[in-house]
This record gives structure tokens, C-alpha cells and sequence, in this order.
């Protein structure tokens, strides 16, 4: 346990202010200003927003979130792709294919040279950020973990390469972490799946590693004292009510950023899909709807954290969200083990955790999203050069993003077109990349920015960063 692990949710007070009576409108405006003076809000101001329902607060909310995510992030989006390493497991969580008691999944774990192979592929699209998952199992240590990310870090395929990788593993104790961090993790994230203490002991048995609600609770703690500043939380809707793991998200925010003096990097509010051999919990589905109420509070609740929307949504749906201030999507993601090479069109259930939404290739996402006016980055310049924890001032320092931000997006769009796009896709980006040097204000940054993509185009350089 941490030093000092709590249990900061209380499952009554936290139901008392998600249930609670509706808030009048003058509450929320006052709570939306504070929003928009970007300060994060407590958990009790998040608590009238979750139960604002009136459908003009909800659209003023809405707008908000938009708002903030103009204001605060730009129109930046950073892309990653999921890497499935292996799907062991001795939990037995009752929403996941990959639960032990599963006899209809396909268990595998990749060797190094089947890793290799599948960094190749994502390489040759041009990926250079990557999420490593891990089922929970002996077999995958915070040795064999860390051993996997230098892997990983070793592979160069053509011009391509991994710059960040980041790990979605089983809570580690503190050596565990200080093992990982030592192979150069960027963001480690775990998620509580549901913060209410009833429903987590409903869906992970008493006597798995998972059952442990506080072990878990804790594992971001653990990981803060271990020295891994970048941390990811989550929660999985569709286990509790909605509202109330909004409210345990926020409580979660609150309690590192107070501890630690450092907030969460990321927030992911990953939504139940279909899983092979899975019967899934119908009693707290979260409609559309209401899954954007979600991202919009989330946004105007924490607005200086990273907000990731995952491919378990449909495409026309991550599309609508995403405005709602996300900071990450992943994009061309397989999440069949081995599903780089291996998969075909269509995903093979008994082969994943769970079935993804949108399966679209990188080059036709990046497509859509410049289209749509947003600016895709693989920027990775942060983490490199050590601008993390509390020196990570992408959201806190006026100007960061003008200086370094949108010029870092660009040349590692550039990159991107130069060396991966279709025709289509790199007519799009050439018009997006005029129209966003067009529109920076200092002449000084914008002849050095135009230097570094004409050496990254025309002379074949990389890896170029402010
Ligand atoms: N095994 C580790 C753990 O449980 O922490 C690593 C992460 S697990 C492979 C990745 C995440 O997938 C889980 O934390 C959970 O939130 C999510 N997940 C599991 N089953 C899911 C499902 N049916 N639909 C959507 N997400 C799911
Ligand atoms: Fe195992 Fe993680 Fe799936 Fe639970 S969510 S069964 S721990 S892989």
C-alpha cells in the first residue's frame, strides 16, 4: 500500500450528491463561470452538473466543453494505437473476454519477436505513440513488462519509430513501478472500472488479485511515491450509474492532485462493449446521450487534464464527442493479439477483450479529422524533455501551446504526410498546415517553424522538435 493508502470514496456521500435535487439554473451558470476561468471544480459543483437535466443547461454544458477545448487545448488531437501484449488472466472480471473463467477466448501472449513484428506494421502506418496492455498474471511482471517497453523502444522500421510508450497494466506495488519507470514509460494508467465499493465487489470476485477495491484505489498513489508523475485514471461505464462515477473520477483527480501537488495526465471513460464468451450488466448501460453529458462535465470539471475517447465508440459518435474537449483518440487500433498483421476486415471476437466501434485505418482517420478542421499530433516532445508531473505545462502556461504545441503538431503531421499518407490524406494536410501557419502571430516562430518542415519534407529530416 501507498504511504498511507485511504479510501477516499464514500459510496453514500457520493450517491446522496449524484441523486440529489436538481440545481436551479443560476447554480450551474455560477459553476459553468468558474469552469470557463479554467478552475477545476469540486466534487460537489460537479454533482449539480450531473444533475442538471434540463435539456438548455445541458446544451449550455455542451457548449462550454466546447469552449474549453478551443480555449484550453486548441484544436489539437494526439493519436496512439493499442498494443495487446497477452490475455492470461487470473481475475475474473465478469465484464472482460479475458477473464479466467472464459473458455471461449484464444489465450496468447506475443513472444519478442511477435512484438517486434507487430511494432513493424504499426511503424510502417506511422504510428509513433502506443498504449502496451496486459492481462493480470505472474507471467507478466513489472520485469517482463519493462523488458516488452525496451523492446518495444528498440524497433525501427523504415523511417518509423516508437517515441512514447505508454502501459495499461495491473496495479504494481512500488518496486514493481520503479522497474517500469526505468524503461521509460510515458504515461502508466490503470482504471478503478467502477468507484462504488457494491458494484466493484459485484463484478470482481472476492477472491481474485482484482477483488481488492483499496489495492486498487491505491495503485496510482504507489505509483506517484514510486516517481511515475504521469498517471492515467478511468473509470468503465456501464457498471454504476453514470453520474456517481463522474463523481468518483473527480474525487480521484482531486485526492493525487492534493497529495501529490499532480493531477492525473489522462481521464478515460471507457463504455461497456460486447465481449466474447461475456454477459454484459444491462442495468446501468449509459445511453449515448447521457455518455456525453460524461465528456462534457469531465471537461469542464478538470479542464486542465487530458481526456482520452477510445475506439469502442462508433466513428459518428467519436466525431461528436470528440468537440466535447478530448485530448486523445487512438486510431487504426487492432485489439486482437497479434491483430497488426494477423486480422483481417473484420475483428475475431474470440481473439479480443472486447469489440471495438471503429476499426478504421490511421491514414482515413487523420483524413476526417483535418477535414473536420482538427490538428492530428504525434508530438512526444514533452515526455523527451522531461516536461511531466508538475512541470507539464501544456494546459498551465499561457502561450505553451502557440510555442511549442501547434508547432510540434505540425512538423509531426509533416512527418506523417510526408511519409505514410495517401494522396488524399496529404492534400488535406497540406491545405490544413497552410492554413494554421497562415494563422500564427509571431513572424519569428513561423520562419523558423517553415525551416524545420521544409528540412523535414524536402531534405528527409526527423524527429525535429521545439
Ligand atoms: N488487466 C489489466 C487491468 O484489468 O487493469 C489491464 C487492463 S484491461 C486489459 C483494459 C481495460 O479494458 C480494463 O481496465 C477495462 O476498463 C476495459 N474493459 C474490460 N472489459 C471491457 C469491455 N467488455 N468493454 C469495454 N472495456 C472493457
Ligand atoms: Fe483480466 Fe483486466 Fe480483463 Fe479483469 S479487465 S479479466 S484483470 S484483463
Amino acid at each position: 500500500m501507498s504511504n498511507g493508502a485511504t479510501d477516499f470514496i464514500e459510496d453514500a456521500r457520493l450517491t446522496a450528491l449524484a441523486e440529489g435535487p436538481r440545481p436551479d439554473s443560476a447554480r450551474i451558470r455560477d459553476i459553468i463561470a468558474k469552469s470557463v476561468a479554467k478552475q477545476h471544480l469540486s466534487v460537489e459543483e460537479t454533482a449539480d452538473l450531473v444533475r442538471a437535466d434540463d435539456p438548455e443547461l445541458i446544451e449550455l454544458i455542451f457548449q462550454t466543453a466546447r469552449q474549453l477545448k478551443r480555449d484550453v487545448y486548441g484544436n489539437r488531437i494526439v493519436l496512439f494505437a493499442p498494443l495487446y501484449i497477452g490475455n492470461d488472466c487470473v481475475n475474473d472480471c465478469a465484464y472482460c473476454a479475458f477473464k479466467r473463467s472464459n473458455r471461449e477466448v484464444v489465450r496468447r501472449t506475443l513472444d519478442k519477436a511477435e512484438v517486434r513484428h507487430q511494432v513493424e506494421a504499426l511503424e510502417s502506418r506511422g504510428h509513433k505513440r502506443l498504449i502496451l496492455v496486459f492481462g493480470e498474471h505472474p507471467r507478466y511482471s513489472p520485469e517482463f513488462i519493462a523488458d516488452t517497453v525496451r523492446t518495444v523502444y528498440q524497433v525501427k522500421y523504415g523511417l518509423g519509430e516508437i517515441r512514447r510508450v505508454n502501459i495499461n497494466a495491473a496495479p504494481m506495488d512500488h518496486e514493481g513501478y520503479r522497474t517500469v519507470k526505468a524503461a521509460g514509460i510515458g504515461t502508466y494508467q490503470v482504471f478503478q472500472e467502477t468507484y462504488h465499493h457494491g458494484a466493484y465487489a459485484k463484478v470482481h470476485p472476492e477472491r481474485t488479485r482484482k477483488g481488492d477495491y483499496l489495492y486498487r484505489l491505491d495503485a496510482l498513489s504507489r505509483a506517484m511515491e514510486a516517481g511515475i508523475d504521469d498517471v492515467g485514471i478511468g473509470a468503465l461505464f456501464g457498471l454504476h450509474d453514470w453520474r456517481f462515477e463522474v463523481l468518483g473520477l473527480v474525487s480521484h483527480a482531486l485526492h493525487l492532485q492534493e497529495r501529490y501537488g499532480v493531477g492525473p495526465h489522462t481521464i478515460s471513460f471507457p463504455r461497456l462493449r460486447p465481449a466474447a464468451g461475456v454477459e454484459l450488466p444491462t442495468a446501468h448501460f449509459v445511453a449515448d446521450d447521457d455518455f456525453k453529458r460524461v465528456v462534457a462535465i469531465l471537461r469542464l470539471a478538470v479542464p486542465y487534464t487530458g481526456m482520452i475517447l477510445t475506439a469502442r465508440e462508433r466513428p459518428e459518435l467519436r466525431r461528436e464527442v470528440m468537440a466535447f474537449g478530448v485530448s486523445q483518440i487512438d486510431a487504426g487500433s487492432r485489439i486482437e493479439i497479434g491483430g497488426y498483421t494477423e486480422a483481417g476486415d473484420a475483428q475475431s471476437m474470440d481473439r479480443e477483450q472486447f469489440e471495438l466501434g471503429d476499426i478504421r485505418p490511421l491514414d482515413q482517420v487523420m483524413r476526417e479529422l483535418m477535414t473536420d478542421g482538427y490538428l492530428p499530433s504525434f508530438c512526444t516532445a514533452c515526455y523527451r524533455l522531461g516536461r511531466t508531473g508538475e512541470h507539464f505545462m501544456e494546459f498551465a502556461i499561457p502561450g505553451f501551446i502557440q510555442q511549442f504545441c501547434t508547432p510540434n503538431a505540425l512538423s509531426t503531421l509533416t512527418e506523417f504526410l510526408t511519409d505514410y499518407a495517401s494522396p488524399e490524406t496529404r492534400a488535406a494536410g497540406k491545405k490544413l498546415i497552410a492554413e494554421e501557419i497562415s494563422r500564427m502571430p509571431d513572424d519569428k516562430l513561423r520562419a523558423r517553424l517553415q525551416e524545420c518542415l521544409c528540412r523535414i519534407e524536402q531534405d528527409g529530416e526527423h524527429d525535429l522538435y521545439f
